[in-house]
């Protein structure tokens, strides 16, 4: 149901596993529109993994420089690709205990890789599964990790990378931190949630279309970064 609502992948999703990776370190606390609009240009001067790894950070900064801790990223994708050319022969590690290893990568982006780049069952929590699982009453936990380690137990293997995917988009367009628009929401007859907000406000068609429009804008960038003229 929610994969009907929200087809599209996840922003991050772009093709291979050096983009992906570069992509989701640098979306760490911005808004997915920002990155994505940077990357084309990041790709263009660094098609591969050996060409960021001899980039200066200076050089990167300059590319990355639109968005928050645009410096300490910067800082992290370099020392990144050196690693990935030392000791991975320029490519992306496909295990969960070497990625944790290379710098700005955590669980969560390291998930999201293996899932999507390597087929590995794996499931990214970010703050928006976290909370929405915990709304619908799938898992009762405090942290991401918890929630990671409790989904992994009873969400079935094939549709795992479809988790991260649905509920990032629910969080961010419906299940919103505050006040959660329940009243259009796909899985409000399930769900948990004490405290649902069933009543749909005067701009809601407005607020639906507002919601097609990012979606499809942030679709459209993200295919122009995956399958983009940059591409090597
Ligand atoms: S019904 Fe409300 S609280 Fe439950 S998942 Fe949907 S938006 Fe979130």
């Amino acid at each position: 149901m929610l994969k009907t609502r929200f087809p599209n992948p996840g922003a991050m999703e772009l093709g291979d596993p050096y983009r992906t990776v570069v992509g989701v370190v640098l979306s760490a606390r911005t808004r997915d529109e920002q990155v994505l609009r940077l990357l084309p240009g990041l790709f263009a001067a660094f098609p591969t993994m050996e060409d960021l790894s001899v980039a200066t950070v200076a050089e990167i900064d300059k590319r990355i420089s639109t968005i928050g801790m645009y410096h300490q990223k910067a800082k992290h994708l370099s020392q990144l690709a050196k690693l990935c050319v030392e000791r991975h022969g320029g490519l992306v590690p496909s295990t969960m205990g070497e990625l944790v290893e290379l710098p700005g990568v955590g669980r969560k982006t390291a998930s999201v890789v293996l899932a999507c780049c390597f087929g590995t069952p794996s499931i990214a929590v970010d703050t928006h599964v976290h909370r929405v699982t915990n709304r619908l009453g799938w898992v009762k936990t405090k942290m991401p990790q918890q929630t990671e380690t409790a989904l992994l137990k009873i969400v079935p293997t094939k549709v795992m990378r479809l988790t991260n995917q649905v509920f990032v988009k629910l969080g961010r367009y419906v299940c919103l931190p505050g006040k959660p628009r329940c009243w259009m929401c796909p899985v409000q007859k399930d769900c948990a949630f004490k405290k649902q907000n069933l009543v749909a406000p005067k701009d809601a068609d407005e607020v639906v279309a507002d919601i097609a429009r990012r979606e499809d804008s942030l679709e459209k960038q993200r295919l122009a970064v995956a399958y983009g003229k940059h591409r090597s």
